[in-house]
């Protein structure tokens, strides 16, 4: 982010939030520590908005990181713990089953449909994953219920930046203002998917927030995630059944997006168990990679 870029809507930001909730900007192998740049917030008074303070003063934020940019410290990422990247959406959407092979891989097991019937997004909608399963890349995951089976499932995840509604496909890339990886933890079972998904911990998101300017079509990325170093699932946003602009029409049809509102994408095929020792790493062109320690709870 240079002093020469425009500043109206163009952030070219990566943007963390780390340790005890400070904000940083990534660069390379480091981040500038520049918290001092979220004093210009608002001050709220009860009750408090529906969305996230800092997504939706992006812009103000993004201005104060500009001056506070060339005097900011410099800290190793390998110094710190990443912390989700979005500290207070209003809510987290998910899509199901949004890759026609995960779909196909989900009906053909018993252990991943438990007999649920698994239909087609255009059937299923969309699901809310509990804001209390957020976490960031450096607190790991806590895996309960480790009688059962529990699962990874890399997804792109993208960042609501204005308010939403009836919002068309055409226009759809406009209302994003970030994008990161996510991790929808999954525990299997017969219960509906909002309780599975929504252990504390579930929703994985780092390892920082990549403004939108620096991804302008987030249906071309490569995404992949292996378990202790072996490859488990690779795909391309591009094999979305539904992708980013006609999620936020669909979701946005019944009802409002907030700016800070977290969206996870759906996963690919290659869902697989997860167990207490294991170490995720997990990667999208664009954004960039993270690992993630498995523990139990
Ligand atoms: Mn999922």
């Amino acid at each position: 982010m240079g002093p020469g870029l425009p500043d109206k809507g163009f952030y070219y930001m990566r943007l963390c939030r780390f340790d005890n909730g400070r904000v940083g900007i990534v660069e390379g192998d480091n981040l500038r520590d520049v918290t001092a740049a979220l004093d210009v917030l608002p001050v709220y008074r009860y009750p408090l908005p529906s969305c996230d303070p800092v997504i939706q003063n992006l812009a103000a934020v993004a201005a104060s990181i500009r001056t506070l940019l060339p005097a900011a410290p410099t800290l190793p990422l390998s110094a710190v713990t990443l912390l989700s990247p979005v500290a207070n959406p209003g809510k987290v959407i998910a899509a199901p089953v949004n890759y026609q092979k995960h779909l196909d891989e989900v009906r053909g097991d018993k252990d991943l449909h438990h007999q649920n019937p698994i239909n087609t997004i255009h059937k299923a909608g969309l699901f809310l994953k509990a804001t209390s399963a957020l976490a960031g890349a450096g607190e790991g995951i806590a895996l309960r219920k480790l009688e059962r089976r529990n699962d990874h499932e890399i997804e792109l995840v993208f960042v609501i930046g204005k308010t939403a509604r009836n919002v068309s496909k055409d226009e759809a890339l406009d209302y994003v203002a970030g994008y990161a990886i996510g991790l929808d933890i999954t525990i299997r079972g017969p219960e509906e998917r909002s309780l599975r998904k929504s252990a504390d911990s579930y929703a994985i998101l780092g390892p920082w927030l990549v403004t939108a300017d620096e991804i302008p079509d987030p249906g071309v990325l490569e995404l992949s995630l292996s378990v202790n170093g072996e490859t488990r699932q690779q795909s391309n946003t591009r094999n979305l059944i539904l992708g980013v602009p006609a999620l936020i029409e669909l979701a946005s049809s019944f009802y409002t997006l907030h700016p800070g509102d977290v969206f996870f994408t759906g996963t690919p095929e290659g869902v697989s168990p997860i167990e207490p020792g294991d170490s995720i790493h997990a990667a999208i062109e664009s954004i960039g990679s993270m690992d993630v320690k498995v523990r139990a709870a």
